[in-house]
């Protein structure tokens, strides 16, 4: 029987692995090895690691968790869990179940990214100014889209550079007083749809639209929708809130006692320092739980 099975081996549940670690508990962390950051060749924002290539991080966090000898990591996908007789019992790919008195599910997102930006993505293609802006200060950039998130994101931008442009792909659809305020920002709007993306190794050179004009642009700010990789918390009878993120207390434990989730799943908004609190706080908090349980 573990104290915690930990589903996910990213930033957040390493966190949470190594709270329990440090708490004397026994703890199995099953991860499939796909971090969602892993299509970016640095990671960037996180204190003492800024610019660490990310599966360099996941490295040094399991290194760090080697000291604590009740820790198991296993490279292996979960399939499913079921709650059984106060706790859970948790399904391995290839058949195994384990049994567990609680579960941190820590899977992170899966970006939906459109073929033609996927080569880009992750290094021409961002997502997040804090993780990627930096590198790019300076530069002709552009947002795409034109929801609320690209026309807040044409003004933060303007932090990193005065080049900014607004990409709409298709005729724009904002209101007059938006679009006077792109104009009195000095941000142009490309209507044209977005036939592709010319870069290299280095990012994107280009930004061809279908009429078969370009705009030179250096970086490409796009915010890709996301689902979770796993149902779990689903499986298990967790309650999820209007912005579909599972309802959580402050120790990120769900509707279901000592079902914890963590990281982009669940914790906003999505990134390192985020991902890590967040499974600092599920770790300790499951463990406080099943010391408090067992104290009756
Ligand atoms: C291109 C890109 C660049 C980014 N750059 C930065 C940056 O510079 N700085 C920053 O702060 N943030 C950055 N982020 C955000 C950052 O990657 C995430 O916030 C962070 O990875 C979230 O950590 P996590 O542990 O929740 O999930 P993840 O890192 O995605 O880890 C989840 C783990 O769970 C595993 N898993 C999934 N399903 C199962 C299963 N069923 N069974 C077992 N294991 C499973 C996966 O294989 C994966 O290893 C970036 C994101 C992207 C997309």
């Amino acid at each position: 029987m573990f104290d915690a099975v930990i589903v996910g081996g990213g930033p957040a549940g390493l966190q949470a692995a190594l709270m329990l670690g440090r708490a004397c508990r026994r703890v199995l962390v099953c991860d499939t090895g796909e971090p969602r950051n892993a299509p970016a060749r640095h990671a960037h924002g996180f204190l003492t690691r800024d610019g660490v290539p990310p599966r360099e991080l996941l490295r040094l966090a399991r290194a760090d968790l080697a000291a604590y000898p009740d820790v198991e990591l296993r490279t292996v996908a979960v399939t499913g869990a079921v709650a059984r007789d106060g706790g859970f019992t948790v399904l391995l790919d290839g058949g195994e179940a384990v049994a567990t008195r609680g579960i941190i599910v820590a899977t992170g997102v899966r970006d939906i990214v459109p073929e033609h930006f996927r080569a880009l993505w992750g290094t021409g293609v961002f997502h997040c100014p804090f993780c990627h802006g930096w590198e790019l200060r300076g530069q002709p950039l552009a947002v795409y889209g034109q929801g609320a998130y690209a026309t807040h994101m044409v003004y933060v931008l303007k932090a990193w550079t005065d080049d900014v442009v607004l990409v709409a792909d298709g005729p724009l659809t904002l209101d007059a007083a938006a679009r006077e305020k792109l104009s009195r920002n000095g941000i142009a709007v490309h209507e044209g749809a977005v036939a592709a993306l010319e870069g290299d190794d280095d990012g994107l050179r280009r930004i061809v639209f279908a009429d078969g004009t370009s705009i030179a642009r250096r970086g490409l700010l796009f915010h890709a929708p996301s689902v979770p990789r796993s149902d779990l918390p689903a499986q298990l009878g967790a309650a999820f809130g209007p912005d579909g993120l599972p309802v959580v207390d402050r120790s990120y434990q769900t509707t279901v006692p000592r079902l914890y989730v963590a990281g982009d799943l669940a914790a906003q908004p999505p990134s390192l320092p985020v991902a890590v609190a967040s499974g600092a706080l599920a770790g300790a908090g499951l463990s406080n739980a099943l010391a408090l349980g067992d104290a009756g």
